[in-house]
């Protein structure tokens, strides 16, 4: 049989748990976390674990458990960022029930970062909705935009009506345009298929805005739900954790780094000095007294703060200026706080990415220098999903949301594409260039 990439990725991940057993803490931790991911998918998304995720629950807080990681999740993503759930999830079920994954809800996210998240991704006319002026969109009112995801309120449910209404009247000159496109005849086209699909999607938005309290579990469910109905034996291997609980509860591992600011400066000053670009000379100095955090002000915008002993001190952009000791202000650890903190805390055994950029080096130097741990492997998923629709151009679009494919593709037809192998580009087609069984 030949070898194919996910093989050599599962060896890999296996040799690194076997070099690198989990000591008595990582298995507390672990246990710690397995009672946060059960009460955030009961008490926060309103959902319950599956059978199979019971089981991989049980397997993650075991010593004998091996830990994939991804993050990168609060959103209604493209179809780029839900593949990396579902080959992590192919990945762990082909393990005997030996490995599995965590998948970080990034509900500290902020709108400005991702407009995607209010973006249902309709294109119209062959235009992409990053093009459109009038893009179809979940509204988020401008006193919101400050703030983390996990303090905005989910959307009111008196939207969805308008939001339905809005599509299927973008139906019509899409559909003209997709005749036209693919030569086709009117006759070809029933307009109830997608109009089933696109009724069925906004109802499982608009329940999941009901029984949710802020705007990362509204998009969180809607993600979570659609792997169970797309992938349903990988969505049994990934368990879904708050980023904002996950910060909760390694509080004293940020506070070690809050206190340990010049070693990580040191750090990134190195890590910099060594990547540094001779054609460029704006490599800047981090300064010992910035700790890999951000601090929120009231007004929920993040700042750098600057450390003097135990305080922190910083003033926004709104003006107001913060000084407290470490625990009174909240706080969210950057990415390189983040990545040596989940990789040591939890002993974990590989990473699953759509990209790995320069900060890695400095996270992984972080959780061996400072936390001594062993950092895992990062596997870059390159390849990227292309949807063929109604309205869509006839070459396809890299960045179709989720929720878009799933108004006019069956979840199954879906799902069997994503697990295209490793380095192949599945092409997703909608049930109109496709007949769906
Ligand atoms: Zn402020």
């Amino acid at each position: 049989m030949a070898v194919t990439k996910e093989m050599d990725i599962t060896d890999a991940v296996l040799r690194h748990a076997r070099e690198n057993p989990p000591s008595t803490e990582v298995v507390k931790n672990r246990e710690r976390v397995a009672l946060a991911i059960r009460k955030y998918t009961k008490e926060r998304l309103g959902l319950t674990l599956t059978s199979g995720q019971e089981r991989a629950l049980e397997t993650f807080a075991s010593r004998e458990g091996v830990l994939l990681k991804l993050s990168h999740g609060a959103m209604i993503p493209h179809l780029g960022v839900f593949r990396l759930h579902v080959k992590a999830g192919e990945i762990c079920s082909d393990t005997d029930n030996r490995m599995v994954s965590l998948y970080l809800i990034d509900d500290q996210y902020y709108y400005n970062w991702y407009p995607e998240i209010t973006r249902l991704g309709f294109h119209l006319s062959g235009k992409p909705p990053s093009e459109q002026k009038s893009a179809i969109t979940i509204p988020i009112p401008k006193e919101h935009k400050t703030k983390p995801l996990l303090d905005i309120p989910p959307p009111e449910t008196k939207i969805f009506d308008r939001l339905e209404n809005q599509i299927m009247g973008r139906f019509g000159p899409n559909l003209d345009h997709f005749l036209k496109e693919y030569g086709k005849s009117k006759g070809d086209v029933d307009k109830n298929l997608f109009k089933d699909g696109l009724r069925r999607e906004m109802e499982i938005l608009r329940t999941g805005a009901e029984v949710t309290h802020n705007y990362a579990d509204f998009c969180a469910r809607y993600q979570i739900g659609s792997f169970r109905r797309t992938n349903p034996d990988a969505a049994d291997k990934v368990l879904f954790l708050s980023f904002w609980d996950f910060k909760d509860l390694f509080v004293d591992r940020f506070q070690t780094l809050f206190h340990k600011s010049e070693e990580v400066s040191r750090i990134k000053n190195e890590v910099e000095a060594a990547q540094e670009n001779p054609d460029t000379t704006t490599t800047k100095e981090h300064k010992d007294d910035a700790p890999p955090l951000w601090f929120l002000c009231d007004c929920g915008r993040r700042n750098r703060g600057q450390r003097r002993g135990e305080e922190v001190s910083f003033t926004c952009r709104c003006g107001k200026t913060t000084t407290g000791h470490f625990g009174e202000v909240r706080f969210v650890p950057d990415i390189t706080g983040t990545q040596s903190v989940s990789g040591s805390a939890l002993g974990l055994s590989g990473r699953i990415v759509g990209s790995s950029l320069p900060y890695t080096q400095v996270a992984d130097r972080m959780q061996k220098e400072i936390f001594d741990s062993e950092p895992a492997t990062r596997f870059v998923l390159k390849s990227h999903p292309v949807y063929y629709g109604v309205g869509e151009t006839r070459e396809g679009d890299g960045r179709a949301s989720l929720f878009r494919a799933l108004c006019e593709t069956k979840a199954s037809v879906l799902g069997a594409a994503l697990k295209s192998p490793w380095d192949v580009n599945p092409h997703v087609h909608s049930c109109y260039l496709e007949p769906q069984t």
